[in-house]
């Protein structure tokens, strides 16, 4: 078996891997087939610019593993995607499903490109080429894309199109995250940072901690950082730091975070807003907060800020934000980490509520779509944090260990074919 997968963040995905395999002693056929991605496609996508040249972008769709359902995973655009960060967020999403118990495989796509230097129309271009390239892969009950960083539900509604097309009928199922009118959930736009706030909401009650009151610092404020902000600004908490990739702010008072994102609606970025202080998203990772939580790209907790950081809880509402030896130290410190499985996974309980209506072409409320999510992440929660007492193991090690379970419990029955 030949790992072509490399970089950073893969290396890291198959250490956490190894460690929750070892604890489970998994058999070595299962951490091999684990280790690797099922299938991998790479498309290099000519594309129209409005100035009238042509540029090539590369981009990926990786399904890690299909053995619990169809794939599922969001498409990433952003300059630093590679096939080795597609995979390791593929593997990522294997784990996700499995931990939250839904009937699907891991997956993700992305391609290597600023999506903030694009126009619309060139976005359009791109992801309609894109998905072009990607059919032989995708479908209802194959593989089905969900936005991630640098997309969202107008690209989702451009994926579905672009679909619907070949196919010769509207076919809503192919992805999730799209507009409400095409299909779409009522509830997804907000259930990703809805669920990590839930999530938050919980291990206070579960560590008996007052909510209200606490300070909070978050790196990003797209979908995710904006969303979970609202809410958590909601429960009580005050949000002292916001940063994205232009800069940030900082008020010790606390942020109006409806005003901040009205102020990031228009300008782009939340720096620059009001009178208050500058801050860098170096700094933001040190400030001295309760609740820290990084929302944007991968790897930025590592061991070069781990052990400057100050705040007792780490959230992970990104994907992969911490690596293996910024682990360690956070551990030697005490700091409580909740994993992005855990945290953030609300994104693809409400993509599989929104799946299952597009299938039946039925349609739930919003209330009755955040009711059932807000019910899952605490039984959720409930679930990772006993089974970590019960294993004497960190929050990411019970998290990781309760998915890859589940996945090579089900191999195993599967068995290998032929
Ligand atoms: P988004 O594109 O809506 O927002 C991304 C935010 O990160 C923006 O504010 C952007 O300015 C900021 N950012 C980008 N590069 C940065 C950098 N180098 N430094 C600081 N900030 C930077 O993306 P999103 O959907 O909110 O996703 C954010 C994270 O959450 C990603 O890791 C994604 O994988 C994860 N996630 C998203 C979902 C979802 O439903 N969208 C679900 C689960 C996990």
């Amino acid at each position: 078996m030949k790992n072509l997968y490399d970089g950073d963040t893969y290396q890291d995905s198959l250490k956490k891997l190894k460690n929750a395999s070892a604890m489970l002693k998994l058999e070595d056929w299962i951490l091999d087939r684990l280790s690797i991605p099922h299938r991998t496609l790479i498309v290099n996508c000519p594309v129209k610019m409005d100035d009238g040249t042509v540029e090539v972008f590369s981009g990926y769709r990786v399904q890690h593993n299909n053995t619990l359902g169809p794939c599922k995973g969001g498409i990433r655009y952003h300059p630093d995607v590679d096939m080795g960060e597609v995979a390791s967020l593929a593997m990522n999403m294997t784990w996700k499903c499995g931990l939250t118990e839904l009937p699907f495989g891991g997956a993700k796509g992305g391609i290597a490109v600023d999506p903030y230097s694009l126009s619309q129309n060139e976005l359009e271009r791109l992801t309609r080429r894109y998905t072009a390239e990607i059919l032989p892969l995708i479908g209802p009950s194959k593989d089905i894309p969900a936005p991630d960083m640098g997309t969202n539900s107008q690209v989702m509604a451009w994926v579905m199109d672009t679909y619907s097309m070949t196919e010769g009928f509207t076919t809503p199922a192919v992805v999730t995250g799209k507009p409400v009118i095409i299909g779409g959930t009522y509830g997804r736009e907000e259930a990703t940072g809805f669920g990590v706030a839930y999530v938050i909401e919980n291990a206070f009650e579960y560590y008996k901690k007052k909510l209200q009151g606490s300070t909070v610092a978050i790196q990003g404020f797209g979908n995710v950082g904006s969303y979970l902000a609202l809410k958590l600004e909601e429960m009580g908490c005050k949000i002292i730091a916001v940063s994205d990739h232009k800069g940030g702010v900082y008020n010790s008072q606390g942020i109006d975070i409806t005003k901040l994102i009205n102020h990031a609606h228009s300008n782009g970025t939340v720096s620059e807003f009001g009178k208050f202080d500058k801050i860098n998203n170096k700094d933001l990772f040190t400030l001295d907060c309760d609740i820290l939580i990084p929302a944007a790209i991968s790897g930025v907790i590592n061991r070069d800020n781990a052990s400057d950081i100050k705040a007792q809880l780490i959230v992970e509402a990104a994907n992969c934000p911490t690596t293996s030896e910024a682990d360690e130290i956070l551990g030697d410190m005490g700091i409580l980490v909740i994993p992005d499985i855990l945290a953030n996974s609300g994104g693809v309980i409400v993509s599989y509520f929104e799946w299952v209506q597009g299938l039946q072409e039925y349609y739930w409320s919003k209330k009755a779509v955040l009711t059932e999510l807000k019910k899952r992440m605490k039984k959720l929660f409930k679930k990772v944090s006993q089974f970590s007492v019960a294993n004497k193991t960190d929050l990411r090690t019970a998290a990781l260990m309760l998915g890859i379970q589940r996945v090579s419990e089900a191999r195993k029955l599967r068995g290998v074919y032929p």
